[in-house]
């Protein structure tokens, strides 16, 4: 059976009164728990947002202070769980550019866990106007299905129980976050998962590898020997998005590997690299 998603009062109210206040499209984002399905906030539509009869897009200032609050207020496992929108007359279903919309980030976000899309409509009657949400999610493969919602009240049991239980998330800041002291990429549970499964794909492959800090800054330094070859791989802060400083004999190496890297390249791939082929050394400018 589907799991009912769990919507708090507060995070309802705030819909419904955003969209009553608004006669054109608007929205905000879904802050809460993915896996436990519970939606705890819900942001408004905030100032850099485009609000037009047919169209929505958010404002990604606005979504971010939500989240910062929630996250304050509820705690830091608290993070996006979707977007709502309300649309023109009874048109309740989302459209194709919400959907694809909605997958690119399910995609992105490589959980598994679908993106919830929440659309409000107004029915009007010659006698009272009535406001509705109707919940969607969707998965990495782009399926659109109907999420079953209940309205809850925000210190309901289940509720607390979610956020009580509910696993911490990494830090996940839009921009420039690899400029500040706090911030490796390494040090939160997703950049060590990586870590620990690349070390194991080293060793699987023949390379004895040892770790340590480097002096200076304490970044991550990854020695690995093999055969003859020996090279010390210096990992920045943001590693995977940049590569690693890679040092043979003392000197930084510069595989090819280099000038197209992807974080969904490894460790292993660059000293595959630099053993299949006799480095250029150079000094460092
Ligand atoms: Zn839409």
């Amino acid at each position: 059976m589907e799991q009912t998603l769990l919507i708090t009062s507060s995070a309802a109210q705030d819909i419904m009164t955003a969209a009553r206040q608004c006669d054109v499209e608007t929205g905000g984002i879904l802050a809460g728990l993915p896996y436990a399905m519970v939606v705890v906030a819900a942001g408004k539509p905030g100032p850099g947002s485009v609000q037009a009869p047919t169209q929505f897009t958010s404002d990604p200032a606005e979504d971010k202070h939500c989240l910062y609050q929630a996250k304050e207020q509820l705690g830091r496992a608290i993070t996006a769980v979707g977007w709502w929108h309300k649309h023109p007359g009874k048109f309740s279903r989302p459209s194709s550019p919400d959907v694809s919309q909605a997958h690119c980030l399910a995609l992105e976000y490589g959980d598994g866990i679908p993106v919830l899309v929440g659309i409000v409509n107004r029915e009007r009657s010659p006698t009272r106007t009535k406001t509705f949400l109707a919940m969607y999610g969707v998965d990495r493969d782009g399926t659109l299905k109907t999420v079953p919602w209940e309205q809850v009240n925000d210190n309901h049991p289940s509720i607390q129980e979610a956020l009580r239980k509910a696993p911490c998330q990494p830090e996940v800041c839009s921009e420039g976050y690899w400029n500040k002291d706090d911030f490796v990429f390494y040090q939160n549970p997703v950049g060590r998962k990586r870590i620990t499964q690349e070390l194991a794909q080293l060793k699987q492959a023949g390379w004895s590898v040892t770790t340590s800090r480097r002096k200076q800054d304490r970044l991550l330094m990854i020695t690995a020997v093999r055969s003859d070859i020996k090279s010390t791989l210096i990992l920045p802060p943001e590693y995977p998005l940049n590569p690693p400083l890679i040092y043979q004999h003392n000197k930084p190496v510069y595989p090819e590997i280099l000038c197209r890297w992807s974080s969904l390249y490894s460790l292993h791939a660059i000293l595959d690299s630099l053993s299949c082929n006799t480095p250029q050394t150079r000094d460092r400018s």
